[in-house]
């Protein structure tokens, strides 16, 4: 399809304030025929949501988090306007642009309504892995990541079937540490972790980039989104963003997806899978200029949360959001300052132990089960010291 279909699809943005929100709204604007902003959530953001919810006049505001900041009369509040938001009739496309589990019950109702999820939220599909991919299967609704590595290889994978998939090569930036050897890297303030050499995102996820458990998480993503077995998914350090990621196939052949290093577009391409849209509202990819493309080993032992996290996946069972939600405890106790860099994956690691010394890997969870285990990480990390 190339040309704007009679009547534009619904779009909710959860999360419209983030910087996936903020570049979401960008492609839109130059979108306005073929998609209609019909929902807006954000968390604690008010002001920011009154700017947002004049210019674009959606059916539907939700505040998560209003704090006790007055918020208009017509606003929906409180943690239920995700789901709210994500099962609105008129609403076709919900992309969940939310920090955290707490983007999971959104991501399930969505699916479930029979939605299309454009999910940059990677944490519902790592905390709720078999819950999403069951809830996308059961219910008709698709599952479309926003993530640039796993929309590169849905790019690269195209109609071909999973069994000539011999391997996913997943590409990192390597983070602002990539070079500073393990001691250095424990002793990393906030303002060394928060500069972030290609990628201008959310705080945690920038600090996630640095320990490298954002790749841990893509790993998991990976799996579950292409149901790869984790033994065919690697990651290898490409510093300049450029290649998105690879997808080797049975004959040899390996297919890459390159561009410019800008969320926008693989957001475009989860609106509009499988179809293509023009739009040049994106620096075009100069080869020349972008040389030259190097590739490098990951230091597995100088960024132990990337370790620790494919161990997680591969562990299975309630593993997955216990790595998930000690790593966004420890990222918050960072952050505010009250731990080391060093402590994160310390931390994390004793979350993981505790957990297993008290469950059977491998199980299919309940998502109470699920928010069970999310807690007791929580507060794992919380507690430590
Ligand atoms: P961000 O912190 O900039 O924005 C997060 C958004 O979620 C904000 O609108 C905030 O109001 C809202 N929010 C925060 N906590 C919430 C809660 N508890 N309940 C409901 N809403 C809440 O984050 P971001 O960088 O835009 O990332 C959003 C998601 O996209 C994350 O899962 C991240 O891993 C993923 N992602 C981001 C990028 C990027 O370039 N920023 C790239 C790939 C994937
Ligand atoms: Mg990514």
């Amino acid at each position: 399809m190339t040309t704007a279909s009679a009547s534009p699809r619904g779009v909710a943005i959860l999360g419209a304030t983030g910087s996936i929100g903020t570049s979401a709204l960008r492609v839109l604007g130059r979108q306005r025929d073929r998609f209609a902003v019909r929902a807006l959530t954000a968390h604690a953001s008010v002001e920011a949501m009154a700017q947002l919810a004049s210019t674009w006049r959606p059916s539907f505001v939700g505040v998560t988090n209003p704090n006790g900041t007055p918020t208009d009369a017509a606003w929906r509040t409180g943690p239920g306007v995700l789901s709210e938001a994500a099962t609105l009739a008129d609403v076709d496309i919900v992309l969940n642009a939310v920090v955290g589990a707490a983007g999971l019950g959104a991501t399930l109702a969505a699916l479930r309504a029979g939605k299309r999820v454009a999910l940059a939220n990677k944490e519902s599909l790592v905390a709720g892995g078999e819950l999403v991919t069951a809830a996308a299967q059961e219910r008709g609704g698709e599952l479309i990541p926003v993530d640039s590595e796993h929309s590169a290889i849905l790019q690269c994978i195209a109609a071909h079937p999973t069994s000539s998939i011999r391997r996913l090569v997943i590409t990192a930036s390597g983070g602002p540490f990539r070079d500073w050897d393990e001691r250095r890297i424990a002793g990393a303030t906030r303002e060394d972790a928060l500069r972030h050499p290609t990628w201008s995102m959310g705080r945690k996820i920038t600090v996630d980039s640095a320990t490298l458990a954002n790749k841990a998480l893509e790993v998991i993503e990976a799996h579950f989104l292409f149901g790869v077995p984790y033994d065919r998914i690697d990651v290898v350090v490409h510093p300049q963003s450029i290649v998105h990621s690879m997808v080797e196939f049975s004959d040899g052949s390996v297919v890459a997806q390159l561009g410019v290093p800008s969320m926008e577009l693989p957001i475009l391409y989860a609106l509009t899978h499988p179809e293509r849209v023009e739009d040049g509202g994106v620096p075009r990819f100069d080869p020349v200029a972008s040389s030259p493309l190097t590739f490098e080993p990951v230091r597995a032992a100088a960024f132990p949360m990337l370790g620790l996290g494919i161990a997680a996946g591969r562990a299975g069972g309630l593993a997955p959001a216990v790595f998930n939600a000690a790593n966004e405890a420890a990222v918050e106790r960072f952050l505010a300052g009250a731990i080391s860099f060093g402590d994160i994956p310390r931390f994390v690691e004793r979350a993981l132990e505790q957990e297993a010394a008290g469950s059977v890997a491998g199980s299919r969870p309940t998502l109470d089960a699920i928010q069970g285990a999310d807690l007791r990480a929580r507060r794992s990390v919380m507690e430590n010291s």
